[in-house]
């Protein structure tokens, strides 16, 4: 078993960890991503690894290029050439959707219902240009309906760690004002994940479960912030086959 995995009405939810894979160091061990400068082999080997440990087909799940914008795509099967977007919608089931993260917040939502997934990667640039609410509206245009909606965050640094500078979290505060906030030692600071929070309320989406980890203070996990050079965590979301 690899990171933490739980199932309600037929959505799966899953959080890898930095253990299990077969990376070396700066990216030990199970580093999922593949634009961070390791090896492409390790990655594949380490993707492989988590997919089985989920029982999922390694082939059957589905990466994103993420660039911190606001685009969704619909997805029936994995991109030939990773899609430049940051939220991806499905109604296939047993088609996994990841997102990669070291500190940005992985949001994770499905309709079980109405059987449509959708996962998004909402660092600070895509909470202020709203991939969250993009990626519930398109969740809607797909027979989604938010109250039904089941949503997760998952590992992410806390709003007492992202410390920025006092304009940047003006200027997030003045997109998503839920946002704003100071690190432990008095700082400012900016907390993404309650960011997200407030948008997918704004939504009707409240049915949020919300990771308890802070990715910059665990050593269990990756963190941009703290290691500049490691490797990437991922968040998956499915549907169950009936
Ligand atoms: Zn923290």
């Amino acid at each position: 078993m690899i990171g933490t995995h739980d199932s309600t009405s037929g959505a799966h939810f899953a959080f890898t960890d930095r253990w299990g894979g077969v990376s070396a160091a700066p990216y030990e061990s199970l580093n999922l991503g593949g634009r961070v400068g390791d090896d492409a082999a390790n990655v594949r080997e380490n993707r492989s690894r988590a997919a089985a440990s989920l029982g999922l087909d390694p082939g059957g799940v589905v990466w994103m290029h993420q660039v911190h914008g606001r685009a969704v795509a619909v997805v029936d099967r994995p991109f030939a050439d990773d899609a430049p977007v940051d939220g991806i919608v499905t109604l296939r089931p047993a088609l996994a959707l990841a997102v990669l993260t070291a500190d940005c917040t992985p949001v994770l939502l499905a309709d079980p219902v109405a059987g449509v997934a959708g996962a998004a990667h909402a660092g600070r640039p895509g909470l202020v240009a709203g991939v969250v609410p993009a990626l519930v509206e398109t969740m809607q245009e797909h027979g989604a309906v938010p109250e039904r909606i089941v949503a997760r965050t998952g590992p992410a640094v806390c709003g007492r760690c992202y410390e920025v500078p006092e304009e940047m979290r003006e200027s997030v505060a003045a997109e998503v004002p839920e946002a704003y906030a100071t690190t432990s030692w008095g700082t400012p600071s900016v907390d993404v994940v309650a960011g997200v929070r407030a948008q997918l309320e704004a939504r009707g989406v409240t049915s949020l479960e919300q990771s308890a980890v802070c990715t910059m203070e665990s050593a269990d996990h990756f963190s941009y912030r703290r290691e500049k050079t490691t490797g990437r965590l991922a968040s998956y979301v499915w549907l169950e086959a009936n």
